[in-house]
């Protein structure tokens, strides 16, 4: 039996054509001309009127929380399940993330714990999109207004996944995307800041070159190039966008294997979740989801180390997700959990996601399934969990 991997990453096709492009061009920074074309590209098909390329997710939501103007003092309120960039951005500004618990449903963070959690020095929130899966922007949003919060979208797993007609990214003040390797449109490492509010416009210009009114300069605006602001070096070199070019070709296809074997998945598994051996995600709506994580419910962490390794002996690689936030050794140190969390802790304790690429085929997701069916069949004594 061949392994079956966790992911691997899809290639379109097109990407060496499009790299040899870059080299014979001899113009290899960044700002090029398929950066453009990338930020063209993600514009015209997300519907934003400012997308930026950056090196990586964890840039843009660094550029976000610059923009955001946060300081010692300020807390941004986030949820604990989700990978450290979403709060490292933000402590690295000197603010103080406040992790709040999940809905146990949709696994996106809860309005209400959100509105508990807002203080006299709350000044953003930051939602994250998880399996890209849309949160409930609507209650968020109206938060937000109410509260003059400004509204940051990590939407790093979520391209092209669609929320009452408007795609995640797109949604809050600013919204970021990652195409590290593991996402579903992927250059290696990379990213992008979609800059929703124009307020934001001129200085994203700036904090993307460095500090500096390079791209004033070169629109003729000012005739000094300057240092006039924070910034960094973030956007990414053009051999990365001409990769990702090639990949945003595809993305619409890309999505819509996967979202094939996520419906497979779901099919397959139905039987075991009627029976009480775990739990599924709702289905995906007929259009508008990118499938990005399929994921099951174990009872308990017990029961889901012993299936983790009954697969892995048969060759499938099946892996859980984020150690919460609030437990972990910098989270305890730079920020601090609203209340108790107590859907995060399960959900972090008992979620399994399973193989997921476009490069799967459809038996291979039989197998997978019919493995976890034969794993609930045999008898076998659950070890000892220690945690
Ligand atoms: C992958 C991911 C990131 C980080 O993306 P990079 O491009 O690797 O920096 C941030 N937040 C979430 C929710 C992610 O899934």
């Amino acid at each position: 039996m061949e392994k079956i991997p966790f992911g691997k990453p899809h290639i379109s096709g097109s990407e060496l054509a499009y790299l040899q492009q870059v080299l014979d061009s001899a113009s290899l920074s960044g700002d090029g001309a398929f950066t453009r074309k990338c930020q063209a590209w993600l514009e015209n098909q997300l519907g934003t009127p400012k997308a930026m390329l950056t090196h990586s997710c964890t840039a843009a939501l660094e550029m976000a929380a610059i923009l955001s103007g946060v300081g010692p003092g300020d807390e941004v309120i986030m949820p604990s399940f989700t990978f450290v960039s979403t709060a490292n951005a933000f402590v690295l500004r000197g603010a103080t993330p406040v992790f709040v618990d999940i809905d146990p449903h949709s696994l996106n963070i809860d309005p209400h714990e959100i509105r508990a959690a807002i203080t006299p020095r709350t000044r953003a929130i930051v939602v994250v999109h998880y399996a890209g899966h849309p949160c409930d922007m609507d209650a968020i949003q109206a938060l937000c207004q109410q509260h003059g919060l400004l509204l940051i979208e990590d939407a790093a797993q979520a391209i092209l996944t669609e929320y009452k007609g408007k795609k995640l990214g797109t949604i809050g003040d600013l919204g970021c995307l990652s195409f590290h390797e593991t996402k579903n449109v992927i250059s290696g490492e990379g990213g992008a800041l979609l800059v929703n509010n124009p307020a934001f416009f001129e200085r994203a210009d700036v904090i993307w070159q460095k500090g500096t009114n390079r791209k004033a300069f070169f629109e003729g605006l000012v005739d000094k190039y300057t240092w006039v602001d924070v910034g960094s070096s973030y956007l990414p070199g053009e051999l990365i966008a001409a990769f990702l070019y090639a990949q945003l070709e595809q993305a619409e296809q890309i999505n819509q294997v996967r979202r094939g074997h996520w419906a497979l998945y779901r099919q397959l598994l139905l039987p075991l979740a009627q029976a009480g051996y775990i739990e599924l995600a709702e289905p995906l709506p007929a259009a508008g989801e990118n499938a990005h994580i399929f994921h099951i419910m174990l009872p308990d962490a017990g029961q889901r180390t012993c299936l983790i390794q009954y697969l892995a002996q048969r060759a499938v690689s099946a892996v859980f997700h984020y150690i919460p936030l609030h437990s972990a050794p910098a989270g305890r140190q730079f920020g601090r959990a609203h209340g108790d969390l107590p859907h995060t802790d399960r959900v972090a304790s008992s979620l399994l996601r399973l193989p997921l690429f476009p490069g799967m085929s459809a038996s291979q997701v039989h197998y997978v399934c019919s493995q976890i069916s034969q794993f609930f069949q045999c008898k076998h004594d659950p070890a000892p969990h220690s945690s």
